[in-house]
């Protein structure tokens, strides 16, 4: 594996292959990053892992500072994975070419756009950035971040001519959503944390039933979880899959949440 720092040297590298499969991550390599990775090997891509965990998405500073980072495990993870190249750019020239701003509008405003302030604007924003670098044919991303996806999909795929390849959510054998701010969570919190997931998947299930959707109320669910566990819970919405507009049990569907617990703020969908 090669590990490239400067957009320069990645440039030089890179400018001949044709069949780039890239795979962005903000570091903290788990075996969610690792099935975009092998997603992309299957397809026969010369793999490009990024690491950059870009200010401009957290709109809290204290949660950039405490985001886990950890280059050296990152480095031997990504050696094993027989990545091809690990790119790990600093903010500064990330940031040093002028490039396009996105706003969302009124009507994205929504699931985490709604509570995280500029957060998918700053994600547009460094993909933009990253994706003008590495000009792949294929981007690897997660559905454990399905509006982000889903928001990638629709402002950027066109512009790069990019075929956005979406895997699905790898979790612990007790059905935690792998995540980099899983390490922020103590034991307490885990156990907690799987408990939730379990019980949101069961919700899922149900709904599926025809006979019981009628009887979810997800906001009397919401506020059970929310006593039950001691959290705080942003969001808990069926959704549908292609549009992201509230469900009405005719399309494909997902329940989208977002809580917090023990001050980490996780998402998860079903
Ligand atoms: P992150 O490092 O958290 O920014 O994630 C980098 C990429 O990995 C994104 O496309 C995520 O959606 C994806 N990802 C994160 N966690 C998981 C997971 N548990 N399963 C599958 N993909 C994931």
């Amino acid at each position: 594996m090669k590990i490239i720092k400067s957009i320069f040297d990645l440039n030089k590298e890179i400018k001949d292959f044709k069949n780039i499969g890239f795979v962005p991550t903000m570091g903290g390599i788990h075996l969610g990053h690792a099935s975009l990775i092998k997603a992309s090997q299957k397809k026969k891509r010369m793999t490009i892992v990024s690491i950059f965990v870009n200010p401009k998405q957290f709109n809290n500073a204290n949660d950039y500072k405490k985001y886990p980072r950890n280059i050296k495990n990152d480095i031997i993870s990504l050696k094993k994975l027989n990545v091809d190249y690990l790119f790990v750019p600093k903010t500064k020239d990330i940031y040093k070419f002028k490039a396009k701003k996105f706003v969302l509008k009124k009507k994205d405003k929504i699931l985490c756009a709604k509570f995280r302030k500029d957060h998918f604007e700053g994600v547009l924003n460094v993909m933009n950035r990253l994706m003008s670098i590495i000009k792949s044919k294929d981007l690897f991303m997660g559905e454990k971040d399905f509006q982000q996806l889903f928001l990638i999909r629709r402002f950027l795929s066109k512009k790069f001519n990019v075929r956005i390849n979406s895997c699905p959510t790898i979790r612990t054998t007790n059905k935690i959503a792998l995540s980099t701010r899983n390490k922020l969570l103590n034991k307490k919190s885990l156990k907690k944390a799987s408990q939730i997931a379990i019980f949101l998947n069961k919700i899922k299930f149900k709904s599926k039933l025809h006979s019981s959707r009628s009887n979810i109320n997800l906001s009397d669910l919401k506020k059970e979880l929310e006593k039950k566990f001691d959290i705080k819970i942003d969001y808990l919405e069926f959704r549908d899959e292609k549009n992201l507009k509230l469900n009405n049990f005719k399309n494909k569907f997902r329940l989208f949440a977002a809580y917090h617990i023990n001050k980490i703020r996780l998402i998860d969908n079903f």
